[in-house]
């Protein structure tokens, strides 16, 4: 038996091309910056080897997504006990 939510087996799964267009629209009125690419992987790294990383994509803290959070200069690890980024 299948230990995943029946109603979220697709939807919370999120393809390259739809995290690329989501970014460009967040960036599109130029109040936020993209992170530099160092940046972003370190970001990242942080990410998967934390325990609160749902689907491999969602932050479980503020239920972003987290390449593009990462990718977001302004933006910050949201854990309340101690910040990873
Ligand atoms: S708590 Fe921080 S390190 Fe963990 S998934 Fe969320 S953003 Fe990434």
């Amino acid at each position: 038996m299948s230990n995943q939510c029946k109603g979220c087996r697709a939807s919370v799964r999120v393809s390259e091309e739809s995290i690329k267009k989501l970014l460009e629209d967040i960036l599109r009125d130029g109040s936020l910056t993209l992170a530099s690419e160092d940046d972003y992987i370190a970001r990242l790294s942080h990410c998967r080897d934390c325990p609160n990383l749902d689907y491999g994509t969602t932050c479980r803290f503020c239920g972003c997504l987290v390449p593009i959070r990462a990718r977001i200069s302004e933006k910050h690890c949201p854990d309340p006990g101690e910040a990873k980024w």
